[in-house]
């Protein structure tokens, strides 16, 4: 595989070409999905290539990780089979015994499985308002806190945490800084800029973005012996994403900006029409003014606010469910970050213990007209509210 990198170009320039790789034979533009789960040895018994067995080395994995350490300006990426694989190797490649402390507001499996699965593994976790500072720094249990999980803007409240200030709390106390950026992407936020040591991504919805594979990516912006651990996790515990999914979720990264930029765009243009709207309570999206982290929104994200948004609907939990049930463009659906549209009623897929009210719905805003969007769910409420 010959690449030509031409320096000082453009994240999105880079990715439109998947970093310019071509395929020697045919000088192909798009480079084979690389099958083989074992390589041939050298006469001597070695490895001189790299490649020793499918488990933990796969070129077209590897493609779409120097893609992704790119994208996020890291110096090493990893790919695996998905968002919560990703998020659990981290956890897996701690000390035993181990502290951690996570957001109350975040993916809702996620927390799950750090509050009744992580402790059968020795990892005890304190979950806390990662918007304040002072309750992250209070929640710190010298030397046995490791990591600090934060997610922003954060699933599905739209919350954010200071990335640059809590990775300082987190160094101060020699733990690391990890950061599920899943939502911001890395159009619009480069946590590892800003001082965190992973970055984290269920690459299963933007940076696909065609909701048609699961995958998980982590990101380090160091080489280190923690992600050393890491990686043996992957591949001790046979996590690495497969060859297709890799070269799909690489097809996916080619349009990241364009996708990204288009919905996060129409995004805040749905947020400002509907925040008017006579029978919505409230909007949560960092991109209006109104949102209380909007301040801390403009400085750790640039050029746009993320497609997410949710809505709570005035007349309470029955008409936000019938609303649901009402609209015809917008998907009725889990996930986020692809190309169509989903609205969902988190409240009833968390269940009990979910921080999220009742009367909410979250929207997952895609790359069709705005217009066909705002006029769906607008006849969708007034419908509910009959
Ligand atoms: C979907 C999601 C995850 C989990 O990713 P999977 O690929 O479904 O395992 C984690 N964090 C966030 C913010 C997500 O939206």
């Amino acid at each position: 595989m010959t690449q030509s990198k031409p320096s000082g170009l453009q994240p999105r320039t880079l990715a439109a070409q998947a970093l310019g790789w071509e395929e020697p034979e045919t000088h192909g533009v798009v480079t084979p999905i690389h099958v083989a789960t074992t390589y041939i040895r050298d006469p001597d018994n070695q490895y001189r290539n790299g490649f020793v067995y499918g488990r933990p080395d796969n070129q077209t994995v590897k493609q779409a990780e120097a893609v992704l350490a790119m994208l996020e300006e890291g110096k090493e990426a990893m790919v695996l089979g998905s968002g919560m694989s990703a998020a659990t190797a981290v956890i897996m490649a701690l000390p035993a015994g181990a502290h951690i402390i996570a957001p109350t507001i975040m993916y809702w499996a996620l927390r799950n499985w750090l509050m009744n699965d992580a402790p059968t593994y020795g990892y005890t976790t304190s979950f806390v308002d990662t918007a304040d500072l002072a309750a992250v720094k209070a929640a710190v249990q010298p030397g046995k806190t490791k990591l600090i999980w934060l997610e922003t803007p954060s699933n599905p409240l739209w919350t954010l945490a200071d990335i640059a200030a809590i990775s300082e709390i987190a160094h101060a106390a020699g733990a690391i800084c990890a950061v599920d950026s899943t939502v911001a992407t890395p159009v619009f936020t480069r946590p590892l800029t800003l001082g965190a040591d992973i970055v984290m991504h269920a690459a299963t919805k933007y940076l696909n973005g065609h909701s048609d594979v699961v995958a998980g990516a982590l990101v380090t912006r160091e080489a280190n012996d923690f992600w050393a651990k890491v990686r043996r996790v992957r591949s001790m515990h046979g996590q690495i994403l497969g060859p297709f999914e890799a070269f799909l979720l690489m097809r996916g990264m080619r349009t990241l900006h364009v996708r990204a930029e288009a919905q996060a765009k129409a995004a805040l243009s749905l947020a400002e029409k509907l925040k008017a709207h006579p029978l919505v309570a409230d909007v949560l999206y960092p991109g209006l003014t109104t949102h209380p982290q909007h301040a801390l929104a403009v400085r750790q994200m640039q050029g746009g606010f993320s497609g997410m948004l949710s809505i709570r609907v005035k007349a309470g939990e029955q008409a936000a469910v019938s609303t649901a049930a009402r609209v015809a463009v917008w998907k009725r659906a889990t996930s986020l970050g692809g190309v169509e549209s989903l609205i969902e009623h988190r409240a009833s897929i968390e269940g009990a213990g979910s921080p999220c009210p009742t009367d909410l719905l979250r929207l997952s805003v895609g790359i069709e007209a705005v217009d066909d969007l705002y006029a769906d769910i607008d006849r969708a409420l007034r419908g509910a509210n009959d």
